[in-house]
């Protein structure tokens, strides 16, 4: 089976394609340009000797049509995997420009090119976010987060920073893509899954990834290290919730083989993610780190998720896959850091 996977290089698809690669699935990627291609055939080609992966160049996702030439030309490709989306700040553009238009264009080009030259296919699955189901003000930490709930936000009104910019792209994205499954007529012969992940931890998929600086989710761990180190203030500094780009990976792929899957809104986490738990555990686990950060006031940690954390029921996922154990925010941390220390001095 040859699956399609769109943003190939980035931090979540590739563990993505690695666990395709792992299950024998063909793989076509798109990436910007073959500079970003070039490295990860190379490295992909030394894990998996035997294993089918291939590029294609996709510039930019939000040009009309970007998406055609591949569908006409592959018609071996039975599944899609849509990551890519704008997901880094500092972009020097306007928010819509910057977030907007490329999330909720390279979504539609992609359904589009599927609908009108790739009736074979059969699953296609988006990378949406917790962002698109996450709630505001109180509810933020009151509502129980469910794989049904919507983020309310709308473009006019409540946009005002890249964060905000980014949510909504995810939020619209995400029901532009729902609705093209509504609208169509006849209906596409795809099933749309889409995949909703919250804050992604994890290592990045290969070494040669590894700079001072970290992917935008990743990032945030690295800043936590930053903060100063004699503070002993309980850290409220963000609350929201966890996951393991791994398992994001998994339930990525999961779908293609279990029907049960297919069609359904994957809510996953790990639990509950702030700066004081975070801090804990690098405390206690990552040797690097030990007595060089910031200890902030670990008894209050429960506290503080009560206080600042989304709450959230998984209980239709776990109807569906039983008792799945999700990689803990501990192994997580510990994976990165273990990984950025082989890669830059302590
Ligand atoms: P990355 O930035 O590492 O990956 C995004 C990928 O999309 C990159 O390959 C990027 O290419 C590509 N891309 C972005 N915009 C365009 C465009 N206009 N045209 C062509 N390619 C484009 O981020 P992540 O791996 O973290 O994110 C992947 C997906 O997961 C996104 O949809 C994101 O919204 C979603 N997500 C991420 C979470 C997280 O915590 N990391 C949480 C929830 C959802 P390039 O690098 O060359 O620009």
């Amino acid at each position: 089976q040859t699956v399609f996977v769109t943003g190939a290089t980035g931090f979540i698809a590739q563990h993505v394609v690695n666990e395709l690669l792992k299950n024998g699935y063909t793989v076509i990627g798109t990436a910007r340009s073959e500079t970003k291609s070039q490295p990860l055939i190379k490295l992909f080609k030394e894990k998996y000797p035997n294993g089918n992966l291939s590029f294609v160049i996709v510039e930019d996702i939000s040009t009309e049509s970007a998406f055609d030439d591949v569908l006409i030309n592959n018609k071996s490709i039975t599944n899609v995997i849509h990551t890519a989306s704008p997901f880094s700040y500092g972009i020097d553009k306007s928010l819509e420009d910057a977030y907007l238009n490329p999330a909720v264009n390279g979504t539609l080009n992609i359904l589009n090119a599927i609908y009108k030259y790739a009736p074979q296919v059969e699953n296609v699955i988006i990378t949406s976010s917790f962002a698109a189901l996450k709630q505001y003000g109180n509810e933020y930490t009151t509502h129980i987060h469910t794989n049904e709930s919507w983020n309310p936000i709308n473009w006019e009104n409540d946009v005002k920073t890249e964060n905000d910019g980014y949510s909504a792209s995810k939020t619209y994205a995400e029901k532009a893509a729902r609705k093209f499954m509504i609208q169509q007529d006849p209906k596409p012969n795809f099933k749309l899954t889409t995949v909703n992940p919250p804050y992604v931890f994890g290592p990045q998929c290969f070494d040669d990834y590894v700079s001072n600086k970290l992917n935008t989710s990743n990032e945030v761990l690295n800043n936590i290290t930053k903060i100063d180190p004699s503070n002993n203030e309980p850290q409220v500094v963000f609350g929201a919730l966890a996951i393991d780009v791994r398992d994001v990976a998994k339930f990525h792929v999961l779908p293609l083989s279990n029907e049960n899957l297919q069609s359904e809104r994957i809510f996953l986490t790990s639990g509950p993610v702030t700066a004081q738990n975070v801090l804990n555990i690098m405390n206690e686990s990552c040797d690097p780190l030990k007595g060089k950060i910031a200890i902030g006031d670990p008894s209050k940690t429960n506290e503080i998720i009560e206080q600042n954390c989304p709450k959230y029921d998984l209980s239709n996922l776990k109807s569906i896959i039983g008792d799945y154990e999700f990689i803990n925010l501990e192994e997580s941390i510990v994976d990165v850091f273990d990984q950025y220390y082989k890669v830059n001095s302590v």
